[in-house]
């Protein structure tokens, strides 16, 4: 299982399970432990297409609440 969390810098990130710290590209170390997850799923890729989709919903709120309506 991969889980994606956020930093407090509000990038959202994945780890593999059991993963006890990761570094974000602000330079924060992270407790994976400590973070709330915001999802779960079974595979890398899955992780990372969640991360874009997380990234799209702060960055550009728009054309990430009208991708599920085509
Ligand atoms: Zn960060």
């Amino acid at each position: 299982m991969y889980l994606v969390f956020r930093c407090d810098c509000g990038r959202a990130m994945y780890a593999k399970e059991g993963t006890a710290r990761k570094k974000c590209v602000c330079g924060k170390n992270l407790k994976v432990k400590e973070r709330r997850i915001l999802v779960k799923t079974e595979t890398a890729e899955e992780a990372s297409e969640m991360v874009r989709k997380f990234q799209e919903e702060k960055y550009g709120g728009a054309v990430f609440t009208t991708a599920d309506k085509i």
